[in-house]
């Protein structure tokens, strides 16, 4: 118990080394803490510490743990973000338990999200990442890399999904710096205050590539089974 606060304490430090070293130039990243696979009574104590954004990569496992975690922790203003892939019969789903959802990345599913949130009220509170397949790679989920600014365009103009920035994950045989350039800069050329880049084993370097969101599990957690 007491590791994962000293793991945690450690990142927040190296977040703000790396954030120092950039004098102001892009927003302050922020740290999502991917609890996937980690039960209830773990994140509970991120929580105690006041910790507030969290990630998680499959609807069901989500719904199983964050339904009660908010309703337990009403006061703690928790932000809960997918950020792994979204099947379209779980968009309704994933927009009741999920604050923010990263990986949109095809027309069919931005459709759905719209659908679903013009029947509810509150449209303006969700909040959206395109996932970009900036590796290009087939196995991967994301949008072609020469397709996201028409994506973009189209989700927010077409239709009312708030985009605020994209998401990536790099290829992991290769240096992820030239991948962290590519989404930075397509995000400036978008107007995209956003980029979600960056996990325990390579956050430092995508928050000096500008990384406004970083995703750790193990890093705070330790190992997944
Ligand atoms: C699991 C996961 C992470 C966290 O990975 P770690 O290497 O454990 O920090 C980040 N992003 C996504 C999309 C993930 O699925």
């Amino acid at each position: 118990m007491n590791k994962i606060l000293s793991n945690y304490d450690e990142i927040l430090k190296q977040i703000r080394s790396c954030r120092d070293k950039l004098n102001g130039k892009y927003c302050e990243p922020e740290l999502i803490a991917v609890s996937k696979k980690f039960p209830k009574e773990i994140i509970q104590i991120l929580v105690n510490k006041g910790h507030r954004t969290f990630g998680e990569n499959k609807v069901q496992e989500a719904q199983s743990k964050w339904v009660d975690l908010k309703k337990e922790n009403p006061e703690k203003n928790i932000e809960l973000h997918l950020v792994g892939p979204l099947q379209s019969n779980k968009a309704n789903l994933a927009l009741e338990i999920f604050d923010v959802i990263q990986t949109v990345d095809r027309e069919k599913i931005a459709l759905k999200l719209n659908k679903y949130l013009e029947e509810k009220t509150d449209i303006n509170k969700k909040k959206f990442f395109i996932q970009v397949n900036i590796g290009g790679e087939k196995q991967k989920s994301g949008i072609e890399e020469s397709l996201a600014e028409q994506f973009f365009q189209w989700c927010s103009n077409d239709l009312n999904l708030k985009i605020i920035g994209l998401m990536c994950i790099p290829p992991l045989d290769q240096p992820p710096e030239p991948f962290f350039i590519k989404i930075r800069n397509l995000c400036d050329r978008l107007n995209l205050e956003h980029a979600s880049m960056g996990m325990t084993n390579d956050f430092k370097s995508a928050i000096s590539y500008g990384a406004t969101f970083i995703r750790v599990g193990t890093g705070i957690f330790g190992k997944r089974d």
